[in-house]
């Protein structure tokens, strides 16, 4: 694609500024203006329009295509809860402004929003309380490592690491760390999820507490998770339940009544707001009974005569941890999301997300070597060790951009080799799957057949085959 620049043409313009009327010399002053015009593309309006339509065009999105980055949840946010977070009634209030004014209406109603989604989200964590504050899954991992260190700190015990299974997002450790606490690894058995025994072993009275993902990242719900957290909590442990995948599981499985003692939910993953691209995210912690002392203020508290209040009373807190309440626009798209699916939304959501994933993992179990021999959860991970010819799963990623669809996370889960990660998310209709499962057999066919096909992939998109490495290192954002 051209650029703009190379598109200007001497004269030609778009808006027309009446010069006799305005100068740059009223408004700017004199030490701040330029001696040489600046060198401006001179387009016309049209022009402009189009070719920002057309770089636009270039954009990977949900709204264009099919996006299954498994472990990232890429769904169709419904435009509903777009609408509801752009109110003005919510998008133009200021954090700053005061709670009770004018009849204590001025921000009334948001904090009623806030406090009636950490209920809802305690409600379906099964967890006691929430704060909605965190601005990111790690953010809120980060946030409850603090909580789990001040708990300890409280009881006099003597803790020193947090056990993470080798399945993890890799946000876990370093949370942890950057909570004062060595990581313990424990590697995963061959179904897929932590080893037992190793786990029996790493376990002892300095043990902080387990980040645990669940189902986790190889889509394994894993079945000894009583016998986990049993062994956890008999040396005053504390079970953290990363909610990342939650999608798997909601209106199924409480975390808390698991007998998990913090969590997170990535709302921008699981509850209705566009992310990717870095976009805005929210972390929600949820915490059970003994934790909450060490929430982060403010708390959000209902009176006695029905009006919203900020307390900050809570000597114990682990302090502010993020300005404000958080994301409020991502908290009202989650709160309009709730709202709308209800209960019953909810759990059909979850078993909606799983078959579509299990639909996937048994189209493609002929061609590819799945990792669980059985059912998986909300996504499914094959090894791409079955191409052929030196054909690698990054060709295979390439190849299928040029068929219409993002590639799926590849290279991870570490513990996979030649890593396939598939979340097609519930939002995806059976005809999308089908295509995406036809394009992704013809390339396992096309490796055995015609492998020089697919070595220079991509060829239809405006960019080919990068030097990954290079182009991170030398950016270059104007080819
Ligand atoms: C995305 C993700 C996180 C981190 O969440 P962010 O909002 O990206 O910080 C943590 N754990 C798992 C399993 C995830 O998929």
């Amino acid at each position: 694609m051209k650029l703009i620049f190379e598109k200007s043409s001497p004269g030609r313009g778009g808006v027309r500024i009446p010069e006799d009327r305005i100068s740059e010399h009223d408004i700017i002053p004199a030490d701040l203006l330029r001696a040489v015009p600046a060198d401006l593309p001179e387009v016309s309006e049209s022009e402009v329009v189009r070719h920002y339509t057309k770089l636009s065009r270039l954009n990977y999105s949900v709204d264009t295509h099919f996006y299954p980055l498994g472990s990232c949840t890429m769904k169709h946010n419904p435009r509903a809860c777009e609408a509801a977070a752009a109110l003005p009634e919510l998008c133009a209030t200021h954090p700053l402004w005061p709670q009770l004014r004018h009849g204590g209406l001025l921000t009334q109603g948001s904090l009623q929003i806030l406090y009636s989604l950490e209920r809802m989200l305690a409600e379906i964590t099964g967890l006691d309380e929430f704060t909605l504050q965190p601005m990111a899954g790690s953010h809120g991992e980060l946030t409850a490592v603090m909580m789990m260190a001040a708990y300890h700190r409280d009881r006099g015990n003597r803790k020193t690491h947090i056990i993470i299974p080798d399945s993890a997002h890799g946000t876990n450790p370093a949370s942890a760390t950057l909570g004062g606490y060595r990581v313990v690894t424990v590697p995963s058995d061959e179904t897929g999820v932590m080893d037992l025994e190793k786990f029996k072993k790493a376990l002892n009275d300095e043990t902080a507490g387990v980040m645990l993902t669940l189902p986790n990242t190889l889509g394994v719900f894993n079945p000894e998770i009583k016998e986990i957290i049993g062994a956890v909590h008999a040396v005053d442990g504390l079970m953290y339940y990363d909610g990342a995948n939650f999608n798997a599981i909601m209106g199924r499985i409480k975390p808390g009544k698991l007998g998990f003692d913090l969590c997170h939910l990535n709302l921008h993953k699981s509850f209705s707001t566009p992310h990717g691209g870095g976009g805005p995210g929210t972390g929600p912690v949820g915490v059970c009974g003994k934790l909450r002392p060490y929430l982060p203020i403010s708390r959000i508290a209902k009176t006695k005569d029905g009006t919203y209040t900020l307390d900050y009373d809570f000597p114990k807190s682990i302090g502010y941890i993020a300005p404000f309440y958080g994301n409020f626009a991502v908290l009202v798209r989650a709160y309009a999301y709730l709202l709308m699916l209800g209960r019953e939304g909810l759990r059909a959501t979850s078993d909606r997300a799983v078959l579509n994933a299990n639909y996937v993992q048994e189209k493609l179990r002929p061609y590819f070597a799945a990792v669980t021999a059985g059912r998986c959860m909300h996504e499914c991970i094959f090894s791409g060790k079955t191409l052929r010819n030196g054909i690698h799963t990054l060709d295979l990623a390439k190849a299928l951009l040029d068929r219409g669809t993002h590639a799926p996370t590849i290279y991870f889960p570490l513990n996979v080799p030649e890593a396939i990660m598939i979340e097609p998310t519930e939002t995806e209709t059976r005809e999308t799957l089908d295509e995406f499962c036809a394009a992704m057999i013809e390339i396992a066919e096309l490796s055995k057949t015609d492998p020089d096909a697919l070595r220079n992939a991509p060829v239809t998109t405006p960019v080919g085959r990068l030097d990954e490495v290079a182009a991170a290192k030398n950016m270059d954002l104007t080819c």
